[in-house]
């Protein structure tokens, strides 16, 4: 797939030249996704031996083919297990729309063979918010969906809403939700690690405003998408604190598609052809972030 390099590459390689520290980390973090091991570089799983320009043997420095790194994503069905999320008009689970839907996207995105995907819980249990980024982090996700269908109060309410990360919340429905979702558990600062305190503030801060634009960019990708397939809420493009948003190095949103309060959404999102919709339109917005403006780079040290 050719992928244009965004704003985020450019701001890395002149982060590598200024502070080759942070570079390293970056380095050594992406050794081990394309299989060099151990501690040197001629320690090898493979007993194949390549000859150099001089006839000496020498063991291969990378463990197959080397090629470049799919794009990974992160999948996160909201809720499962003991928490079942909204519980809608007629006694559906959010947890189970969530993680039928989540399903749907991944296998679409995994036949379409352009990207690696892992979802956040591959069964019905519950897992802690912070654990659902940590799961992001330890993978050194390209993108992190969290996918919900929540609940309000006034039962009139549908439609799709597309969140992203703010500490202010654009409305006072976004803040209850927000509110409802998350719970005691935050996740800490950025995993970034320099030897300066003062250095690795500045840097964070460089990557939490490219975070930021892209984590929009993703937003508006999917409300594009949904436009005229799925149903909208007006001002579908909103922000709020949710707990699972507050990766600072990986651009993460937040879906709700729908709302469980609503008769008609929880009827449609009961509906597999539905859910075949919804990761269809949200396969598109992906498809779409990383041919015009995503990024493979991660950036986690
Ligand atoms: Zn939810």
């Amino acid at each position: 797939m050719a992928l244009n390099f965004s704003r985020r590459n450019t701001l890395l390689m002149s982060i590598g030249v200024l502070f080759p520290s942070f570079s390293f980390a970056m380095k050594q973090k992406r050794q081990k996704r394309i299989g060099i091991t151990g501690k040197g570089r001629n320690q090898v799983k493979s007993t194949s031996k390549v000859r150099t320009f001089k006839g000496k043997t020498k063991t291969p420095a990378i463990i197959g083919k080397a090629r470049p790194a799919l794009p990974l994503i992160v999948l996160d069905p909201g809720h499962g297990g003991k928490d079942p999320g909204a519980i809608g008009y007629s006694g559906t689970y959010e947890k189970h729309v969530a993680y039928a839907t989540a399903v749907e996207l991944a296998n679409q995105l995994r036949r379409s063979g352009r990207y690696q995907v892992y979802l956040t819980r591959s069964s019905d249990h519950f897992i802690p918010l912070n654990g659902r980024v940590d799961f992001a982090q330890k993978k050194g996700a390209n993108l992190f969906i969290s996918m919900h269908a929540d609940a309000l109060r006034n039962s009139s309410v549908r439609g799709a809403s597309v969140y992203t990360l703010s500490n202010h919340a654009s409305d006072a429905q976004s803040a209850a939700l927000a509110s409802v979702e998350n719970q005691a558990d935050r996740y800490g600062g950025p995993n970034i690690h320099v030897t300066s305190p003062a250095v690795e503030k500045i840097l964070a801060s460089l990557v939490k405003m490219e975070t930021k634009k892209e984590s929009a960019a993703m937003a508006q990708n999917v409300v594009l998408s949904f436009n005229s397939r799925v149903g909208l809420l007006p001002n579908p493009k909103r922000h709020a604190a949710f707990v699972v948003l507050k990766s600072v190095n990986i651009p993460s949103i937040l879906v709700e598609m729908g709302f469980m309060s609503n008769r008609r959404d929880e009827a449609a999102l009961r509906q597999s052809s539905y859910r075949q919709l919804i990761a269809m339109s949200m396969k598109n917005a992906v498809d779409r972030y990383f041919t015009i403006g995503g990024s493979v780079t991660h950036l986690t040290g």
